[in-house]
């Protein structure tokens, strides 16, 4: 079934590299820029987790180390934390570079983007634009908006646009079908390493 997983993974990374070509003028994510790959709770469904597992294990035995030496921290943190929502930096992420990469889960690939007004949801702007970064060219900052006059200025053809892209969607059962696979529960990473990494399968 992993297999049929990973042929979503290569029409949906066919598509967002596109969405991405199609933004370049609005576009800062460059290698070395890992802000979003700290601070959040990165949604994963079993099969993503079960795929990222399998990156980890083509690592050398220093990077797996390093790892799970980040998971145990992240993990002890989380069990004394007291507020809502936990949030942490990703513990894939070594020396500021995902060295999962190949293997990231659908949020990884999908975040830098315009995500698309749907039923009842507004579009969101990437939080990287208030920080100057992706679409921040072109972001009115008192406003928090995305200013056309801006765009107009830079002589851009295109206003920015949005896309269908939140992570409800990508992950949804038209998918399941169509790909024949199950994404299986949902949960903040962290949470998927609720026993020694070694043990998972
Ligand atoms: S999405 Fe934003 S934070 Fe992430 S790599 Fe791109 S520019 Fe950096
Ligand atoms: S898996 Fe890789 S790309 Fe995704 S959040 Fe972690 S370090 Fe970043």
């Amino acid at each position: 079934m992993i297999e049929n997983y990973v042929a979503y993974l290569k029409y949906l990374q066919e598509r967002l590299d596109r969405f991405f070509a199609s933004q370049k003028e609005y576009i800062a994510c460059k290698k070395g820029c890992a802000k979003c790959c700290k601070n959040a709770q990165f949604p994963y469904s079993l099969i993503e987790f079960k795929y990222l597992l399998q990156g980890f294990l083509t690592l050398d035995k220093e990077t797996q180390d390093k790892v799970e030496a980040n998971i145990s921290k992240i993990y002890q943190d989380k069990k004394l934390f007291k507020g809502e929502k936990f949030l942490y930096d990703c513990p894939f992420l070594i020396d500021e570079a995902c060295c999962v990469y190949d293997y990231r889960g659908i949020v990884c690939r999908s975040f830098g983007l315009i995500t698309a007004a749907r039923e009842n949801k507004n579009a969101k702007i990437p939080f990287c634009a208030f920080i100057g970064l992706n679409y921040s060219n072109v972001l009115d900052d008192e406003k928090k908006k995305l200013s056309g006059e801006k765009v107009e200025k830079l002589g851009l053809k295109e206003e920015p646009l949005g896309f269908n892209i939140g992570y409800d969607f990508l992950t949804n059962k038209d998918f399941e079908r169509g790909f024949n696979f199950s994404f299986g529960d949902k949960k903040a990473l962290i949470d998927w390493f609720d026993k020694d990494l070694t043990q998972q399968n």
